[in-house]
C-alpha cells in the first residue's frame, strides 16, 4: 500500500518539535509524498503558537520541493462538549482542520463523557479528520467512534507516532480500533504526526496494524492525494460561512 499523504505534521511553532516547514517538506518529498499538511498545536497546549501564527498562513508557499503544502491546526478539544480551542473565524479560514485530545487541554472523565466529547467534536462542521483515538491517554469507547466515522464520513487517524513511542496501552488500543474500522468501513487515514523531520511519512507501524486488520487500500484515505483533496472540498462546501 503506498501512501502518498501525511496530514499531520508539527514544526517548531508547535513549541515541542523540532523542525521547520522547509525541512518537514524536504524529508516528505524525499519520501514520495504528495501533499503535506503542517499543523501545529492550537493555542491551549503549553508552547504552542499564539493565533496569530495561524492568522498569518496564507504567507505560505503552495508547493516546496514538489510537495503541494496544506496548512491548518491540531485543534484540542477542550470540554465534555467538545468545543475546540480556536474561534470559529480562525477555524474557517484554516485548509485543514484535525481534532483531538490532549494531556492537559481536555479536563478528562468517564468513557462515556470522553467519547461524548470525541463524537461531538467530529459532528463540528470544521472537522476535517480526528487523531489518535487509540493514544491510551483517555478511555474512549473505539467502537462507537468506529461507527460514528463510517455514519459521519469523517476519516480517524491510525497514528504512528502513539506506536513508534510504545506508549503502554497503544498497541492494544490501536489494533482493535483499526479492527473496528475494518468492520464498519469508515474512512481511516494514517498520520505520521511526526514532531521531527525525519517522521515525517513514515507510516510503518499503522501499515502493520492496517494489514492485520485486513483493511483495504480503498479504505485508506491517503493513498491518493486527489481523494484526500476531493474529500477536503465536499468538506469545504459544509463549512457554515463565517465573516
Ligand atoms: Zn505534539
Ligand atoms: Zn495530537
Amino acid at each position: 500500500m503506498e501512501i502518498q499523504v501525511d496530514l499531520h505534521t508539527h514544526t517548531v511553532a508547535s513549541g515541542h518539535a523540532y523542525s521547520t516547514l522547509s525541512e518537514n517538506a524536504l524529508a516528505a518529498s524525499r519520501r514520495g509524498i504528495k501533499l503535506l499538511g503542517m499543523t501545529d498545536h492550537a493555542p491551549s497546549m503549553p508552547g504552542a503558537p499564539h493565533l496569530y501564527h495561524f492568522g498569518n498562513l496564507a504567507i505560505l508557499p503552495e508547493e516546496l520541493y514538489g510537495v503541494r503544502i496544506l496548512p491548518g491546526v491540531e485543534a484540542n478539544i477542550i470540554s465534555h462538549d467538545g468545543e475546540l480551542d480556536m474561534p470559529t473565524l480562525y477555524l474557517s479560514r484554516m485548509q485543514l482542520v484535525l481534532v483531538g485530545l490532549h494531556v492537559i487541554c481536555y479536563p478528562g472523565g468517564t468513557s462515556e463523557q470522553n467519547t461524548q466529547a470525541y463524537i461531538k467534536a467530529m459532528e463540528n462542521p470544521f472537522t476535517d479528520m480526528m487523531v489518535h483515538p487509540g493514544r491510551p491517554d483517555f478511555e474512549l469507547d473505539l467502537e462507537r467512534i468506529a461507527f460514528m466515522s463510517a455514519k459521519l464520513n469523517i476519516p480517524v487517524e491510525i497514528n504512528n507516532s502513539s506506536l513508534a513511542k510504545e506508549k503502554s496501552g497503544a498497541w492494544g488500543n490501536c489494533r482493535r480500533f483499526a479492527h473496528y474500522m475494518f468492520q464498519y468501513q469508515g474512512p481511516v487515514i494514517l498520520g505520521s504526526d511526526a514532531h521531527y523531520w525525519d517522521r515525517v511519512g513514515e507510516f510503518s507501524h499503522a501499515l502493520e496494524l492496517v494489514r492485520e486488520a485486513g483493511i483495504l487500500e480503498h479504505q485508506v484515505l491517503n493513498t491518493s492525494s486527489e481523494r484526500v483533496l476531493d474529500y477536503l472540498a465536499t468538506r469545504r462546501k459544509i463549512r457554515p460561512s463565517i465573516t
